[in-house]
């Protein structure tokens, strides 16, 4: 009964009903009498109720339940006395209604309306008199509690509506960065996809649709791991189904820069470079991927045509560099040279040794850019032997600048390796210590032979490398601020070279420095082939 004509019909349906269990009863209405003055009081209400425009209710409402304790005051007014227990219900309307005041002008209202006519006709009877002093009692706690239980219901609501505001702003803001990251998802150049945990594709955006179609001409079903037009970084082999890059991120793999080219015709072939991160769940278990694909089409052409550029002209530099040391040995052994012309010729042989490492580095570097693994033809070899000659070549620039070299270690130390690629491996190492140590240093050259393994140890006494600097020493063509400082000639590749051709034959390479110092190079190899660990290239 939430309407106030609700409330007036309820009231008279009751009042009706009273009235009309009396007469069944045997009580008779007399005309004029106050009951029967109440039943019309009430009727007209019945009539006049649905009458009262919308606007108006809720203000007429407390004048109805102050109508209706008159009626209910009235309808006592027999001899019989009738029952007052009806005020109840314009008390819990008026608490309804208008709450404190409500509670006031039901207590009034009854006191005025019910308890004094009653006392006025009944005198000082004792049943009646105590319902007279009761019924305003009645009447305040009935609209009291209602009116309590009304403010409560009302804070409730007001905080519930509060938190519906609040939900309904969470709402829209969530939606809001949901069309925002949309927006995003769908206008950044690169491809993005996201995996669920089961390896299907939650999320594709528009450019990665672009790389599928091309990807994946004849469709794809969203599903980690499809073979497509995929290949590797070679641009020849196909990708395995376990080397796609949504299969290993699926299988929990994180990486960066993976490289492959997709698509079937050379002409329209992009090549993509790959990251993945992993999505964990709450309780840290697997819960989906993130992958993006940058299309490094243009870096991989310039690349290709850098590479071929190096290739070309260090091949194209090799053969007059051949001729140049070739003469200059004829002539070193031209009898009866001036000595100034003698020293000239050490300069120029010196220089082209410099030059013919450099192209030979540029070349492998260049190879290995390529994609042409690194060839390692082991063949039975004196490594004790191999430092021997590689310390004998060093030993005229290591006298010119100062540099007293030693070497310990056994006398023969035979090993399955590549005796070239070793070679320029020691020379490498004994080149760099010479050439980042001060005149009065030292060098010392170690070889030690464990069960499987051999270690060759390097170390000097020059300038040392930074802290910070230990971890880009083997990438290609890093120079520490220093040797470029001291303008120590170099290029940056030989570490790097070097690196290559350890892991190579299965080895390790590692350093360790102290800035002022020196520093000690250290690789170990294993003594036999079937010791080395197979190199895997990632592209
Ligand atoms: P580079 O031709 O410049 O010597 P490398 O690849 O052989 O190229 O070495 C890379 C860089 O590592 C060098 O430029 C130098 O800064 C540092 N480096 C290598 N060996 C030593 C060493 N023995 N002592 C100090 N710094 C070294």
């Amino acid at each position: 009964m939430n309407s106030p004509r609700g409330f007036q019909y309820g009231f008279t349906a009751l009042f009706l009903l009273d009235l009309g269990v009396r007469l069944a009863l045997g009580s008779s209405l007399e005309w004029p009498s106050w009951p029967a003055a109440s039943l019309g009081l009430v009727l007209v209400l019945l009539v006049a109720t649905p009458l009262v425009p919308a606007s108006q209710l809720s203000r007429a409402s407390v004048a109805l339940a102050v109508i209706d304790l008159a009626a209910v005051g009235m309808s006592r007014l027999t001899d019989e006395g009738g029952i007052g227990i009806l005020l109840v219900m314009p008390a819990l309307w008026l608490g309804r209604a208008a709450g404190r005041r409500g509670v006031v002008v039901s207590a009034v209202a009854t006191a005025l309306l019910v308890s004094l006519p009653a006392f006025l006709y009944f005198g000082s009877a004792p049943t009646q008199a105590a319902r007279s002093v009761l019924y305003p009692v009645l009447a305040t706690v009935a609209a009291m509690a209602m009116a309590v239980s009304m403010s409560w219901v009302r804070r409730e609501r007001a905080e519930v509506e509060h938190q519906r505001d609040r939900l309904a702003e969470a709402l829209d803001t969530i939606a809001h960065e949901r069309r925002v990251s949309e927006a995003v998802f769908d206008s950044v150049d690169v491809g993005l996809v996201l995996l669920d945990r089961h390896g299907r594709y939650a999320g594709v955006n528009r450019r990665q649709r672009q790389f599928m179609l091309l990807g994946f001409p004849d469709g794809h079903v969203g599903e980690i791991g499809q073979l497509g037009e995929v290949y590797d970084i070679d641009g020849r082999t196909p990708l395995s189904r376990e080397e796609m890059p949504s299969y290993r991120a699926f299988h929990g793999e994180e990486y960066d820069h993976l490289r492959m080219w997709i698509g079937p015709d050379p002409a329209t072939r992009r090549a993509l470079s790959v990251s993945a991160r992993i999505v964990k769940g709450p309780d840290g278990s697997f819960a989906g991927a993130a992958l993006a694909y940058t299309d490094v089409t243009d870096l991989m052409d310039a690349l290709e045509v850098k590479d071929e550029f190096v290739a070309l002209v260090s091949h194209e530099l090799r053969t007059p560099l051949t001729s140049i040391v070739g003469y200059s040995q004829l002539l070193e052994d031209e009898p009866g040279l001036p000595e100034r012309a003698q020293r000239h010729l050490t300069v120029i042989q010196r220089n082209a040794e410099r030059l013919r490492r450099l192209i030979g580095d540029l070349l492998d570097v260049a190879q290995r850019d390529r994609g042409v693994p690194l060839s390692i033809e082991r063949a039975p070899v004196d490594l004790a032997a191999l430092v021997r000659e590689s310390l004998g070549a060093a030993a005229a620039a290591a006298e010119a600048a100062g540099i007293a070299v030693h070497y310990t270690g056994p006398d023969t130390v035979i090993a399955d390796l590549d005796g070239q690629r070793i070679a320029q491996v020691v020379d490498n190492l004994v080149s760099n210590a010479v050439k980042y140590t001060e005149s009065g240093g030292r060098v010392a050259v170690s070889l030690t032979v464990h069960a499987d393994e051999v270690c060759l140890e390097v170390s000097d006494t020059g300038i040392g490398i930074e802290e910070a600097d230990l971890d880009r020493l083997f990438g290609r063509f890093f120079r520490s601020a220093e040797a470029e400082r001291r303008a120590v000639a170099g290029a940056g590749l030989g570490l790097a070279i070097t690196k290559d051709i350890v892991e190579g034959h299965g080895g390790r390479i590692d350093v360790s420095s102290r800035v002022g110092h020196g520093s000690t190079f250290r690789i170990c190899l294993p003594l036999s082939e079937s010791g080395a660990q197979p190199m895997r290239q990632v592209g």
